[in-house]
C-alpha cells in the first residue's frame, strides 16, 4: 500500500510493515514538518526484499528512509531525520536578547514579533514547528484564511516569515531546566547547552493527556494515536475509525477521517457535543452520514496483539460494556501542561500545572512570595521577573491559534518593556 502525503515529489520515501509505531511517529513528524513523503507499507517478506532491500518484514532495519538526495537511513530516530533534512543546529550566540521555547501559534508568532522587531532572537523547540495546531488538517476559524489552512501550512507560512527576519531556530532541542540569577536567565537544553538571553518567553503549550488504560504505551503508533493524526487518514481508507473527545480538535478530526474511513464513531463522556464542539463542526457532523457520536461512553480497556485489534467501551449510565473491533483509535481528549522545571526554580504554578502570570499573581494587592520588583508583574509575566508565558501553558488562556499567536506577539511588546524599564 502506498501513502502520498501530497502531489507534490516526495523528499522521503519511508518503507515499513504495517503498526509500525515509528513508521507512524515519521510520517507524524513529516505531515506536521510540511516535508513531502511517500509511506510504502511492506505487507509481505517478498516484498520487503525487493522493495527495501531487506531479509523479512521483522526485520529490525525496518522502517527505512530513502531521501531523494540517494541518503538511506534505517530505523531512524526523528532527531536523525531531522539532522538529515539539515535542520538540526547548535545555537549561533553565546547570548541572546530573547528565547523562546515551544514553536507551536504562540511562540512563532513571538519569533515573528520579536526577530522583526529588532531583538536577537532564538526559538528551541523539541520536535517540530507547529505545535498541536501542526497537527490539524484544517484549521477554520482562523483570520485571513476562509477556506481554512492545515496547521503543518500554517508552521511552514511562520518559519518563512521568522527566517526572513533573521531569528534562529533551534529545532530538536528541549528546554528542560531553568536557572535564573538577578542578573541573567538561563536555560539548559536536554544536551547541556546553556542558553542565556536577557528575556525569555515560555510557550511550550501542552502535552497530549493519556487515557491512563492498560497496554496504552504498547499500542501507542500501533493503532493508538494521540491528536488528530492528519498524517494517517489517507491509510484509514475503507475502514472504521473512533476518535475519543468532544473539543474542536476531535471533531476537524472526525470529519477529515470520514472522507477516507467508511465509518467514524466519535466517543464522548458528556450528554452532546454542544458544550464542548463549535457550532460549524456540529452542523458538519450532523450532516455528514458517515459519522456517529455515542454519547455518555468512555474507553475502558484495549486489546490486540502486535497492533490494536479490539477496544472495550462502558455506557456511563447504564454501566453496560461492550468489545468492538478497533483498529484505528484517535484520542483528542486535551493536553497537559509540562513545567515541572518551573516548580524546580519556585515559579508560581496552578493545581494543574499552568503557569500563573499578571494580575493571576497579585492577591489583595500584595505581589507573590520572593517577588523582588517595586512594580507588579506585566500581564503576562510569570513570577519570574523577564520570564513570561504566552499560549496554552498560560493559565487562564483561551485554546485557541488566534489567542496563542495574540500572546505571542503581546509578551514580546511586554518583553521590550522589560529589557527598557526593568
Ligand atoms: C488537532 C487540533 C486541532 C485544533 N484546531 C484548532 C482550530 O481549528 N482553531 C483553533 O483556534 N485552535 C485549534 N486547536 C487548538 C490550538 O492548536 C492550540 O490552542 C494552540 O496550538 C496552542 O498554541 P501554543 O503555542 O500555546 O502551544 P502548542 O501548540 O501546544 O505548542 C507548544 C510547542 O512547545 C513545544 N515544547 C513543549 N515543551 C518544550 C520544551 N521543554 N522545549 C522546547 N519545546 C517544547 C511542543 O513540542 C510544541 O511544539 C487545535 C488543537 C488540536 C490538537
Amino acid at each position: 500500500m502506498m501513502q502520498q502525503a501530497s502531489a507534490t515529489m516526495p523528499l522521503v520515501t519511508i518503507f515499513g510493515p504495517p503498526g509500525s509505531a515509528l513508521g507512524y511517529a515519521i510520517r507524524d513528524f513529516l505531515y506536521r514538518s510540511d516535508v513531502p513523503f511517500e509511506w510504502v507499507q511492506l505487507v509481505t517478506d517478498a516484498q520487503a526484499r525487493s522493495e527495501a532491500g531487506v531479509e523479512h518484514l521483522a526485520d529490525t532495519r525496518l522502517p527505512i528512509c530513502a531521501f531523494a538526495d540517494g541518503t538511506r537511513l534505517e530505523c531512524p530516530t526523528v532527531r536523525q531525520i531531522t539532522a538529515q533534512l539539515g535542520w538540526f543546529h547548535t545555537p549561533l550566540r553565546a547570548e541572546y536578547d530573547l528565547a523562546i521555547y515551544g514553536a507551536g501559534p504562540a511562540g512563532l508568532s513571538a519569533a515573528v514579533y520579536g526577530a522583526s522587531e529588532g531583538l536577537k532572537t532564538v526559538l528551541i523547540e523539541r520536535y517540530t514547528l507547529g505545535g498541536q495546531a501542526g497537527s490539524s488538517s484544517r484549521i477554520e476559524n482562523y483570520l485571513g484564511f476562509p477556506h481554512g489552512i492545515s496547521g503543518a501550512e500554517l508552521a511552514e507560512r511562520a518559519r518563512e516569515q521568522i527566517s526572513r527576519f533573521g531569528a534562529e531556530i533551534l529545532l530538536g532541542h528541549e528546554g528542560v531546566r531553568a536557572e535564573c540569577t538577578p542578573d541573567q536567565m538561563g536555560a539548559y537544553l536536554e544536551d547541556g547547552t546553556k542558553i542565556v538571553a536577557r528575556a525569555t518567553i515560555c510557550a511550550t503549550g501542552v502535552a497530549y493527556r493519556r487515557l491512563g488504560l492498560e497496554h496504552e504505551q504498547r499500542f501507542e503508533g500501533a493503532g493508538l494515536f494521540y491528536g488528530a493524526g492528519a498524517s494517517e487518514a489517507a491509510l484509514t481508507r475503507g475502514q472504521r475509525v473512533f476518535v475519543v473527545g468532544g473539543g474542536n480538535a476531535a471533531g476537524q478530526a472526525a470529519m477529515h477521517f470520514a472522507q477516507a474511513a467508511c465509518h467514524v464513531t466519535i466517543v464522548i463522556r458528556g450528554e452532546s457535543l454542544k458544550s464542548t464542539l463549535s457550532q460549524y463542526l456540529i452542523d458538519r457532523i450532523a450532516a455528514t452520514p458517515n459519522i456517529n457520536v455515542l454519547t455518555q461512553t468512555e474507553v475502558t480497556a484495549l486489546d490486540g496483539d502486535e497492533v490494536l485489534r479490539e477496544i472495550r467501551l462502558r455506557q456511563r449510565t447504564t454501566g453496560e460494556s461492550h468489545t468492538v473491533a478497533a483498529s484505528w483509535l484517535f484520542l483528542c481528549i486535551g493536553g497537559e501542561p509540562q513545567t515541572e522545571w518551573a516548580s524546580e526554580v519556585g515559579i508560581v504554578r496552578d493545581a494543574g500545572g499552568y503557569l500563573v502570570t499578571g494580575p493571576d499573581l497579585v492577591r489583595d494587592g500584595r505581589c507573590p512570595a520572593h517577588w523582588p520588583l517595586d512594580r507588579e508583574p506585566y500581564y503576562l509575566e510569570t513570577s519570574m521577573p523577564g520570564l513570561f508565558a504566552a499560549g496554552d501553558v498560560r493559565h487562564g488562556s483561551i485554546k485557541r491559534c488566534a489567542s496563542a499567536v495574540g500572546e505571542g506577539a503581546m509578551a514580546v511588546a511586554l518583553v521590550h518593556r522589560y529589557l527598557a524599564n526593568g
